[in-house]
Formats: C-alpha cells, structure tokens, sequence
C-alpha cells in the first residue's frame, strides 16, 4: 500500500501523465527483467533503474512505465545511446504462471520499448533478433535462431550451418565459427 503511494506520487513529480504505481515491487523479477534489458541493448542498462511490479490491473499483460530523463531521439541505428533514469515493469498476475520462455519473450518485448517507443520496422527488427514477441500471438511461437553462412566472394546466398533454439548458443557458435572461416560471412537469422 506504502509503496503504490509513495510510486504514483513520484511518477506525478515528475509530470509524466499516465497512471501507474499499480502492483507489488517485485525484486526477482526486477533482477530477471535487466539481465534481459542487458542482452538487448548492453552496458548502458547498468546505468538505468529497473523495477518491476506484479499485479497491474491494465489491459495488456505487461507495460513499460518511465519517468525521468531525456525524451528525445533514442536511438543510433539500432544501438541505445540515452534513456530516461528509471524504468518500471508492470504485469498482470497471470504474466506469473507464463512459461519461463513465454515470460522472457515479453520482458524483450518491453526492453526493446526502452529505446523504441512505437512498434515501428526498428522496433520489430531488434525485438526478433532477440527473440522477443513482437505481438500477443507470436507468444507461442517457438523461436529458432540459425547460423547461415556464404562465401565472401561472390553472389551465393546464406545458407543455413546450424539451427539452435537458444540464443546465445547461437551467437558462441557463430562467433567461434566466424573466427574460425575467415573466408565466409557468417551471420545469426531469427525466425
Ligand atoms: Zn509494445
């Protein structure tokens, strides 16, 4: 009770207009939802805030609640260079029973929220790539990541190498397989 206080005031200080400070601090889940905010987008999420709140009474299973810092341009391509200071998570309390995979594919969808505000071709791109949702119904699609790889000479397309449904096998093997094939573009396709 405390806390939903103490957040809806601080959001109304610093003139934002929605309403938020719904739910219960939730600090594992906090944890869970930087280390995927870190994979989207690195380092500069070390110097961002993120809470996360269970319990939202919103429409949608989860929203992506901010207050401070610079509203203006975001991105440069597809890399983070500024944010607002701190972030809030809020789910509904279902989003708690999803599958861990379910879960994670909507904790990518609202990271990517942080250097993109709309679901713009920006926003789908590193949304996929990171193998996040881009809407509800791609929630229960499986995720495969495919390492392809065509010479550098020439016009030959990318061909698939090997298929991995965890991401960041992927990327330690086309990495170590790119040190290794000097001669090939080797690059990872989210599908
Ligand atoms: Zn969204």
């Amino acid at each position: 009770m405390n806390h939903q206080r103490r957040h809806t005031r601080h959001i109304r200080k610093s003139g934002v207009t929605f309403e938020a400070g719904q739910g219960v601090e939730n600090k594992d889940l906090a944890k869970e939802f930087s280390a995927v905010a870190r994979e989207v987008w690195g380092p500069i999420i070390d110097k961002i805030t993120l809470h996360a709140r269970v319990g939202s009474d919103r429409p949608h299973m989860a929203a992506l609640v901010s207050k401070g810092g610079h509203g203006g341009r975001r991105l440069i391509g597809t890399h983070l260079c500024r944010a607002k200071r701190e972030y809030t998570l809020e789910v509904k309390l279902e989003f708690m029973s999803l599958t861990p995979e379910q879960r994670r594919k909507i904790m990518v969808h609202e990271a990517v929220h942080i250097g993109c505000g709309t679901h713009n071709s920006t926003f789908q791109k590193i949304c996929t790539d990171h193998g996040g949702a881009v809407c509800m119904n791609a929630l229960n699609k499986d995720v495969e990541y495919a390492i392809q790889t065509k010479p550098k000479e020439g016009r030959t397309r990318f061909k698939d190498l090997k298929v991995f449904s965890v991401r960041g096998e992927a990327m330690a093997y086309g990495k170590s397989y790119s040190n290794e094939h000097r001669n090939l573009r080797v690059r990872i396709q989210t599908r």
